[in-house]
């Protein structure tokens, strides 16, 4: 979707972006929904997420919008 800015699924090109998308954290803060989160002394979100929908049939991907800051992350 990203790349075709055409939905895979019904092949709409009618589709949302949003370069962040919330997400809930320890005592329902509102926080990016990203891979990890370093801290807690300097917080940092790495490998934050961003959304594309589809607006006819809601389908929806997520990308990482740094994938090169996941090296060197939680998960390695
Ligand atoms: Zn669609």
């Amino acid at each position: 979707m990203k790349r075709s800015g055409k939905c895979p699924k019904c092949g709409s090109r009618e589709l949302f972006h949003t370069p962040e998308v919330m997400d809930r954290g320890e005592g329902n803060v509102a926080l990016p929904f990203a891979v990890g989160r370093t801290g807690p002394v300097h917080a940092h979100d790495y490998g934050q997420f961003e959304l594309f929908a589809c607006r006819r049939c809601g389908y929806a991907e997520f990308y990482v919008i740094d994938p090169g800051a996941l090296d060197g992350g939680a998960g390695s």
